[in-house]
């Protein structure tokens, strides 16, 4: 870590969703490194939610479990207010949780298209509802939504993840100019390709094609992400809102 950004959120409150493993976990931990306090959010992995805890407290920084199914409202609800209720306040949220049920569309089951919805864009509507309330009093916030290229230019075989990512986009920039006036910043990190266990789970061919298609020659780590997430919710992007940032090595 740079000096620049050491301990540049202290005093900040997060709330990253999905954040037990993969690019949330990262994203949760960059924050934690940067000063923030980090609220865990996950729907079912304890074990691994508490590793990301532990991960944060090892280093010296402050995080809590939150556990709730963010396309659920009551849970969501309840889990806002028990960070409110920890820490006094949100000032940042990451809406990372997210899900794939693909199937060419032909095959596409409706439980498959309304499990990614929910999961996908309810879940940031919903976890935007109960923590820009705590934003909006203090006329401070950073909301950061983690799309994807598929939102951007849509993808075979999901029809619904790309549909989701795609609201997603269109969901932070309505935000960006509802929330505005209030110096609350709304903006959208589409990823590429990045290694966790989602993508682990395509075949080794769809990998090769994918690479075959990067300038940069690599898939990208979780890290790559959370870096520029962790920057958007800094003070240096305060005049950054509405955006839609790739992370994704140049894929063509
Ligand atoms: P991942 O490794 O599969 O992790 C998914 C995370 O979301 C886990 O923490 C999981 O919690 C949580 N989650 C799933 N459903 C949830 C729900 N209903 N409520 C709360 N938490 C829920 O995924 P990832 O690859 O890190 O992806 C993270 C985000 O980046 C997703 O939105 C994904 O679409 C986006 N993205 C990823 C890539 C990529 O290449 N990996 C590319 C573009 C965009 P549990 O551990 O409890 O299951």
């Amino acid at each position: 870590m740079n000096e620049h950004t050491e301990k540049e959120l202290q005093g900040k409150v997060s709330l990253v969703t999905g954040a037990s493993r993969g690019l949330g976990r990262a994203i949760a931990l960059r924050l934690a490194a940067m000063g923030s306090k980090v609220a865990v959010n996950y729907v079912s992995n304890d074990a691994e939610a508490a590793k990301a805890v532990g991960e944060i407290e090892a280093a010296g920084g402050q995080a809590m479990l939150a556990k709730a199914n963010v396309a659920d409202a009551g849970a969501v609800k309840a889990m806002t207010q028990s960070v409110i209720d920890r820490w006094g306040r949100i000032d940042i949220l990451v809406n990372n949780a997210g899900i794939t049920r693909d199937a060419l569309l032909m095959r596409m089951s409706d439980e498959a298209w309304d499990d990614v919805l929910n999961t996908n864009l309810r879940g940031a509507y919903l976890c935007t509802k109960f923590a820009m309330r705590s934003m909006m009093a203090q006329f401070w916030g950073r909301v950061v939504n983690i799309s994807s290229v598929g939102g951007l230019v849509g993808n075979v075989g999901q029809a619904n993840y790309s549909a989701a990512k795609g609201g997603l986009i269109a969901f932070t920039k309505s935000l960006a100019r509802e929330l505005g006036s209030r110096n609350i910043t709304a903006n959208v990190i589409a990823p590429g390709f990045i290694t966790t266990e989602m993508t682990a789970r395509l075949p080794k061919e769809r990998q090769d094609e994918i690479l075959a298609r990067i300038p940069l020659k690599r898939f990208g780590r979780p890290q790559d992400v959370a870096e520029l997430a962790g920057f958007l919710a800094t003070e240096r992007a305060s005049y950054i809102t509405a955006q839609v940032i790739c992370v994704d090595g140049g894929v063509m």
